[in-house]
């Protein structure tokens, strides 16, 4: 008998007619033979409707509160599928985070799981029950409800799976797997079977939300069969997430990833002196705020310009900290984009290819499209550039690279 965790995302509970379909599902996999666990999300929109309930009662609500508010959301669902459960006949008894006792951190918000604690959820399973656990949610050593940030049902699952030893945790989504790209985008998009792990990380953290990136680093840590399926079709393996090393015949790139969530601050012409770079960074990451890009030019006339990008809601408050420091290293001033996009090509493949940064930079000279920034690492180059050029640029790389899905006419892939 296996023991399989599968969560489902806010369009696959979206309505009570998916929430009956979510049940069929469970049914069907507990009837062959598996011990489940399911985590679920709030229903679409539900966490952004709350968000904006919060703002209209206080425009910087205590994060205590908006965790105990946000948490509601996956509550309702958890209930509404163990009834659509009972209706089929099926036994399931539901939890919330603190129910299960998912120990977190006390970074609401943005908590980290510590600890699960199965002894309930294994009695119901070894009772043959389904265990419905609400996603996204935990307490911390105080008993406070605590969130784990935008898409953290995904690491809900994959942390029960680790802490269960699962035998898979099937991560059931509005796509049938992860694509090149985002399949939205870019209509040419062509399914994964296998992704490696490591490339996920890269995926995920540099905007693909198809999963959040704790949960890849979950599945990382601790080794979980991981697949990303689709709720809305019966058919098809989805993506698995593999642990290999060095695959053999890797693609030179994997997938492409952007990400609209950022914005870019320079202080101009700072004295090129040791210490500057802290003395920049240091009020920045006082405020908690993340860092992200870094790019510092080389000196002339002893002065130098600086270069960083944090999240866009990040922005406005960055750049008040930053005129501050300007001031006191006399600079000679401080600029900023909001409207910018990063882009990133990511493949393990990398590693035994030249010319892959080159090739990139080619096909975006080509489409005219100005790169603002660069990054590299082993198995990621990312670029930012005007955000209006978002879909052109990632477009164009994605053929450029030849990832384009070209087995079906182009009708059929919309
Ligand atoms: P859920 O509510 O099920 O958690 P999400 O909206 O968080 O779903 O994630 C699924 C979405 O991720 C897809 O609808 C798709 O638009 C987006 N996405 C972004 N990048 C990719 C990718 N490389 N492959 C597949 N989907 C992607
Ligand atoms: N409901 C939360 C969100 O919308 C968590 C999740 O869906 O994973 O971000
Ligand atoms: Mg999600």
């Amino acid at each position: 008998m296996a023991l399989i965790v599968q969560k489902y995302g806010g369009t696959s509970v979206g309505d009570p007619d998916r929430i009956a379909a979510v049940a069929r599902r469970v049914q069907h996999t507990q009837a062959a033979g598996n011990q489940v666990v399911v985590v679920v999300s709030a229903m679409s929109g539900e966490t952004n409707r709350l968000t904006a309930l919060s703002g209209s009662v206080h425009p910087e609500p205590p994060p205590r509160e908006l965790d105990v508010l946000l948490a509601t959301g996956e509550q309702v669902t958890i209930a509404l599928l163990s009834m659509a459960l009972a209706r089929l006949g099926c036994a399931a008894c539901s939890y919330t985070g603190s129910q299960v006792q998912i120990l977190t951190d006390n970074a609401h918000g943005k908590a980290r799981i510590l600890e699960i604690e199965q002894t309930q959820v294994s009695a119901d399973l070894n009772a043959g029950r389904v265990v419905v656990v609400a996603g996204f949610q935990g307490i911390d050593e105080h008993r406070n409800i605590t969130t784990l940030g935008r898409g953290g049902s995904d690491t809900t699952a994959v942390a029960m799976a680790a802490a269960l030893q699962a035998d898979e945790c099937q991560i059931f989504t509005d796509v049938d797997g992860v694509y090149t790209t985002d399949p939205r985008m870019v209509p040419q998009a062509r399914k994964l079977t296998r992704i490696t792990c490591e490339e996920m990380l890269e995926m995920a953290s540099s905007g693909s939300k198809v999963l959040q990136i704790r949960s890849v680093e979950f599945a990382h840590k601790f080794r979980v069969p991981l697949r990303v399926l689709s709720s809305f079709s019966d058919t098809g393996d989805g993506t698995l997430i593999t642990f290999e090393e060095n695959p053999v015949e890797a693609a030179k790139i994997a997938g492409i990833a952007f990400n609209r969530d950022e914005a870019k601050l320079t202080v101009q012409g700072v004295p090129d002196q040791p210490g500057v770079a802290h003395h920049i960074l240091g009020p920045i990451g006082a405020a908690n705020i993340e860092v992200d890009m870094i790019v510092q030019n080389t000196a002339h006339d002893g002065t130098t310009d600086f270069t960083f990008t944090v999240h866009r809601g990040d922005y406005t408050k960055a750049r008040q900290l930053l005129q501050h420091t300007a001031q006191q290293l006399s600079a000679r001033e401080v600029s900023g984009d909001d409207k910018i996009v990063k882009i990133s090509l990511v493949g393990v493949g990398m590693r035994s290819h030249a010319g892959i940064a080159s090739q990139m930079f080619a096909a975006l000279a080509a489409e005219n499209i100005n790169i603002q920034m660069i990054a590299t690492s082993e198995i990621k180059i990312s670029v930012v550039v005007a955000e209006k050029y978002t879909e052109l640029a990632v477009r164009t790389l994605h053929t450029a690279f030849d990832l384009d899905d070209d087995t079906q006419p182009e009708e059929e892939q919309r």
